[in-house]
């Protein structure tokens, strides 16, 4: 299941429809998964009544080789039944969380889906027991085992770093405790922190919010992004004190576990728990470094078209061309999505028309309905698409990305076994964002004798570049330091975090932008900065996408062939081999730089036509 940002508009609620009103043709249909509730029971009860069996089970993978087999294979079974039951509650709950019955159903859903981690939480640590020699024997009595091999494998992975049983219980236990720096931060983030309001372009006073705040300091109006900017950061600053405190034990979790668990530093225990190796970090933080004079340079130009004497951090995100957004509704978009396809070949056009012609996709807002965008499903069902559709290109874009996640999903499901059949968020991204650089190419050659049109789509391009590659390495290069400087015995005081952040953040943005005290703040209000090494994905993930959309757009059959199997191969290998065998290697600086290459033809662009 995976996410593409949300965007929370300043929607006026009232005006949207109920969710009985909205015509049947702009819903999915989630009859596709069950055809009725009734059958969502009999499958949650069958999932329920496996618990016991799964949980008899435990003690029995050191017997024999078939044992093994039976508990991997009773416990595969009733995973992949309980993911189409949870899909399916998940589904329903987001078309309208106002919907009682179906508020129940996902909350019983989430309840069976942690009953089941209880029951099967003895599988690792018993495979464990087996060592290499037994697994060897293992294969050879029961040649079946031999189609989970990777699954194991990637438990034994961790051998060296998994502790004895007494020291994995208890770091177990005090799991709660662990993660108190990230939820003290949710709750006064979420919850008790409150913010004032604000006058908007209209002149009207709305109640600032985190997702309003990115709304605003996209206004055109300098006067309303300023004050959202100062007004934001007033509050973060009476409570900069507590939100060091409150990162730093997060800091210290994951330096703590890492530490105990015998890894180098946090970065590797996390990146290793994908299979990254840390040399993928590396390579983007010191090639991003080496191409920081493009941003100084998009961010210099910037200053000249807004034409103002001094360009703050709060003009960054205004749009540089003015005027409305181009106009493209949903049945429009669907036909442009189609045509920047085709370089995809007829196959995987054919499937994206099965996706637009057979209701996989929850298309326009409704009240209580779940906002932003996202693509989901699972192995038994088709990949369903929730939108909250406006009539702009960004939206275009939206469900061009979330296509790109559920064409890899239909893949990968087609063409891998259960075991298989998904695939990891660092190789997720680069088929969502490989489809949305198709898409730019497409329109930069549809209007290629067009101005206006291409100002703005460059304009699009430019600011999603710098939004994915240059601000989440700064996270990434961030999040690095102040775990290793913690792994040092330096305080992460926030008079501390503030004067890195912001040298950092002048490194990054250059000598055209004021560094405003405010920007020393970010680091503060930054939910991602409790993730665990999580952000650099999108930024490795749209560089690797800009090379891939450039070998099939200009490059031969052959390329669009490696994509498509890099699509069907699931979590079948390591993401790293998958990439290769698209024809990317991301242990490599080569991909990065291309990608800067690009992001330069189209800067070079862009500055001409002003
Ligand atoms: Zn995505």
């Amino acid at each position: 299941m995976t996410n593409k940002k949300g965007c929370n508009e300043m929607s006026e609620t009232q005006k949207l429809p109920l969710r009985k009103d909205v015509p049947a043709d702009l819903t999915w249909d989630l009859t596709t998964i069950y055809q009725s509730d009734d059958q969502f029971e009999k499958d949650f009860v069958s999932v329920e009544k496996t618990l016991p069996s799964l949980k008899k089970l435990s003690g029995t993978l050191t017997q024999s080789a078939a044992a093994l087999l039976t508990a991997t294979e009773t416990m595969l079974t009733a995973a992949r039944k309980l993911e189409k039951v949870y899909v399916y509650a998940q589904l329903k709950n987001d078309q309208d969380t106002s919907e009682d019955s179906y508020q129940a159903m996902y909350a019983k859903a989430q309840a069976l889906a942690a009953q089941f981690g209880a029951a099967t939480a003895w599988f690792d640590p018993e495979l464990l027991k087996l060592n290499d020699k037994q697994m060897t024997s293992y294969y050879e009595a029961q040649p079946k085992l031999r189609d989970y091999k990777r699954l194991y494998d990637q438990t034994f992975a961790k051998r060296t770093h998994i502790l004895s049983n007494e020291v994995e219980e208890v770091l177990a236990g005090a799991d709660d405790i662990f993660s108190s720096g990230e939820k003290t931060f949710g709750v006064l983030d979420n919850t008790d922190l409150s913010f004032p309001t604000v006058t908007d372009e209209n002149g009207h006073q709305v109640q600032l919010s985190q997702g309003v705040y990115g709304i605003l300091l996209e206004s055109t109006n300098r006067d309303v992004r300023r004050q959202a900017f100062q007004k934001l950061y007033e509050v973060y600053s009476q409570f900069q004190h507590t939100l060091a405190a409150t990162l730093t034990t997060n800091v210290k979790n994951h330096n703590f576990k890492a530490n105990v668990r015998q890894y180098h530093s946090a970065l590797e225990a996390a990146l290793s728990s994908t299979e990254i190796p840390v040399k993928v970090y590396d390579n983007l933080i010191s090639e991003v470094n080496k191409h920081l004079d493009l941003l100084h340079r998009y961010v210099a130009l910037r200053k000249r078209i807004l034409g103002v004497d001094e360009l703050h951090m709060y003009d960054l995100y205004t749009p540089l061309i003015g005027g409305k957004s181009p106009k493209y509704t949903f049945d429009e978009s669907k036909k442009v999505a189609l045509d920047a396809l085709q370089v995809m070949g007829p196959q995987y056009v054919n499937h994206v028309k099965e996706e637009f012609n057979n209701r996989w996709i929850d298309v326009v807002e409704n009240r209580y309905k779940r906002s932003g965008g996202y693509s989901s499903g699972t192995y038994d069902t088709n990949p369903f698409i929730l939108l909250n559709w406006k009539d702009n290109l960004d939206n275009l874009y939206t469900l061009i990305h979330e296509t790109g996640h559920s064409m890899h999903s239909y893949y990968a499901s087609h063409n891998q076994p259960y075991q298989y059949g998904d695939y990891s968020i660092f190789v997720a991204e680069i088929a969502s964002t490989t489809n949305e650089n198709i898409l730019t190419d497409y329109l930069l050659d549809k209007f290629k004798d067009d101005d206006k049109m291409k100002r703005y789509i460059l304009n699009y391009y430019l600011d999603g570049f710098k939004g994915t590659v240059f601000r989440q390495t700064q996270f990434a290069e961030f999040e690095q330091y102040i775990h290793e400087q913690d792994a040092k015995g330096q305080p992460l005081t926030a008079n501390f975090l503030d004067n890195y952040y912001r040298q950092l953040n002048q490194k990054y943005y250059g000598e055209s932008v004021i560094s405003d005290k405010e920007i020393g703040l970010e680091w503060s209000r930054i939910p991602h900065f409790y993730y665990n090494f999580y952000v650099y994905q999108y930024a490795t993930g749209f560089a690797a996408a800009s090379t891939l959309a450039d070998n099939i757009v200009n490059g031969d059959a052959e390329h669009v062939e490696k994509y498509l199997n890099y699509l069907k191969s699931g979590s079948s290998d390591t993401p790293i081999n998958v990439m290769k065998k698209a024809g990317v290697d991301m242990t490599q600086p080569e991909y990065l730089e291309k990608a800067f290459r690009i992001f330069e033809e189209r800067l070079d662009e862009f500055e001409k036509l002003f």
